[in-house]
């Protein structure tokens, strides 16, 4: 069975401990290889390198690290097709979303490799004369990086792409349950020339290896994604352990707004493609269908001829629309929200029990579930379930829809559907949540674009795009005064 060790200072080694551990195929129990087991000793390894290689790696020209990442994105685009299959064996999303996943790593690679030749600074001028002042971004140091489980390439490179171009090294922590990943993404950038030291991977629970990256005297930042439970325990530790930055993407509870005037067949489709994509384990997934009153009844029969004629199975294979969820565990806890959906008094339609039928009995899967006439402060519709489980909220106007969807902790992803322009533009002003989409689902964020949310979503950061550059660099402002004589700011210039 092939074993994965740790990545430190450019070398593949075991834990010190010299312990293992398994990845399981969420679809049937197939075990995929062994991963080592560290504990706190690896990750002071691993951040002594990253130290190390940052007095270099800070000094490689911004461009020359820009063309290591393009050559890591261009390794990707050849070994797409061989991550994505095993990205659907290890995580168990369906091969077609797992590709997107794999995707999406690529394009942030590609986007963040050009800002090599254009990490722009502010030239400005002094309120003195004979003073040039200018702003110039800088690195920040070593980089802890913490991921879910739930897009196993994408959010890595969404955190390692950005830290690398502005000179950061970086320490990763994968999540437990996609180790493998992890390690195929760190090959990639192995073989397009990462200098060693710069990129360290230490496997291992969050309680402990986590725990102990957060810890670290010598780790500036943690960029976490996760629960809102971890999350708040990740900033409370991170300031007691040198004030450092923390980047935090955390949990969502999405709504889909379908207005009386929208098309109801292309709001099906959304709210499909939203709601059960990835099983519901995303943190865009849509979770809240919140509809007006006079098109409650017929949006809900449609769904629920949509709903009914879902294939699960194993993502590998073409017949199937849902995969497993990552572990039964997880399986469990939809089942444990689906019980008290029904204590509530929220009427199940379709759906609401594991599936057990032949093949699946061997992996993690759930029906896809809808619950009917669902009350807006039920725990079902305020909770994150993680799973393919959806309520239907009626309402009488667009305005309540609107408040209900922003009485939640969470403020990620929103969408409206409607053919009237005016409504569209309220709702965008009006949504609280990081993303807002019209006549489209809530998930399908593009990477040259702000993603993160309002509220418990996070902390304010934003990852992605030109906002990325923020959470992963210091800004520098300079001033050089060439007059040849003391110039007190605020003072001589009166
Ligand atoms: P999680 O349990 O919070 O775990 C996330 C990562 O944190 C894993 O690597 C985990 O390690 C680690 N961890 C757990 N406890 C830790 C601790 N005390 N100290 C340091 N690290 C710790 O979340 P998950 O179940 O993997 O992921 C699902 C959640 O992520 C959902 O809430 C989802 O909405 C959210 N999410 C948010 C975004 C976003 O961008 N906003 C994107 C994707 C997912 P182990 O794997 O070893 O437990």
């Amino acid at each position: 069975m092939k074993f994965y060790p740790n990545y430190i200072d450019g070398q593949w080694v075991e834990a010190k401990s010299g312990r293992r551990y398994q990845s399981i195929n969420p679809a049937n129990g197939e075990v995929l290889g062994e991963v080592a087991l560290s504990g706190p000793e690896d990750v002071d390894a691993a951040v002594e390198a990253a130290r190390k290689a940052f007095e270099s790696w800070r000094l490689y020209p911004a461009p020359k690290r820009g063309e290591i990442l393009f050559r890591a994105a261009e390794i990707l685009v050849r070994r797409k097709e061989e991550l994505a299959r095993m990205l659907t064996r290890e995580m168990g999303k369906v091969l077609p979303e797992a590709r997107g996943d794999v995707q999406e790593a690529i394009d942030i690679a590609y986007y963040m490799a050009a800002e090599g030749r254009r990490q722009f600074g502010h030239t400005v001028p002094s309120e003195l004369p004979d003073k040039f002042a200018f702003s110039v971004r800088e690195p920040i140091g070593v980089v802890g990086i913490i991921t879910p489980w739930n897009f196993p390439t994408a959010i890595p490179f969404w955190k390692m792409m950005p830290a690398l171009i502005l000179g950061n090294t970086v320490v990763f922590k994968p999540a437990s349950d996609t180790p493998i990943m992890a390690a195929l993404l760190v090959e990639v950038l192995e073989e397009a020339g990462i200098p060693k030291g710069v990129v360290n991977l230490v496997y291992g629970p969050g309680d402990t290896v986590g725990e102990a990256l957060i810890r670290h005297p010598h780790v500036q930042l943690i960029s976490f994604t996760g629960s809102v439970e971890s999350g708040k325990h990740v900033a409370v530790t991170a300031a007691q352990h040198g004030m450092k930055r923390v980047t935090l993407e955390l949990g969502g509870k999405n709504a889909i707004i379908v207005l009386e005037d929208a098309n109801l067949d292309l709001a099906v489709d959304g709210i499909i493609w939203s709601a059960f994509g990835t099983t519901g384990q995303r943190c865009t997934a849509a979770s809240r269908v919140i509809v007006q009153r006079s098109v409650a009844k017929k949006l809900e029969e449609k769904l629920v001829e949509r709903i009914s004629k879902l294939r699960l199975g194993d993502g590998l294979l073409e017949t199937t629309d849902v995969g497993p969820l990552i572990h039964t565990r997880a399986r469990d806890k939809v089942h444990m929200y689906v019980e008290i959906g029904k204590q509530e008094g929220a009427r199940l339609v379709v759906g609401g029990e594991p599936a057990m039928e032949g093949e699946l009995a061997k992996g993690a899967f759930y029906k896809p579930t809808l619950f009917a006439e669902v009350k807006p402060d039920m725990r079902i519709a305020q909770e994150e379930i993680f799973g393919p489980v959806l309520a239907l909220i009626p309402v009488d106007t667009m305005e309540e829809a609107i408040k209900v969807n922003n009485s939640v902790q969470y403020g990620l992803s929103s969408a409206m559907y409607t053919q009237d322009v005016n409504k569209a533009f309220k709702a965008i002003r009006d949504l609280a949540t990081g993303i807002v989409y019209i006549n489209a689902g809530t998930i399908g964020a593009e990477i040259h674009l702000p993603f993160g949310g309002y509220r418990n979503t996070g902390n304010g950061h934003r990852e992605a795009g030109q906002a990325a550059l923020d959470a992963y660099s210091e800004w520098k402002s300079v001033y050089v005064d060439y007059s040849g004589r003391l110039q007190r700011a605020q003072i001589d210039n009166q």
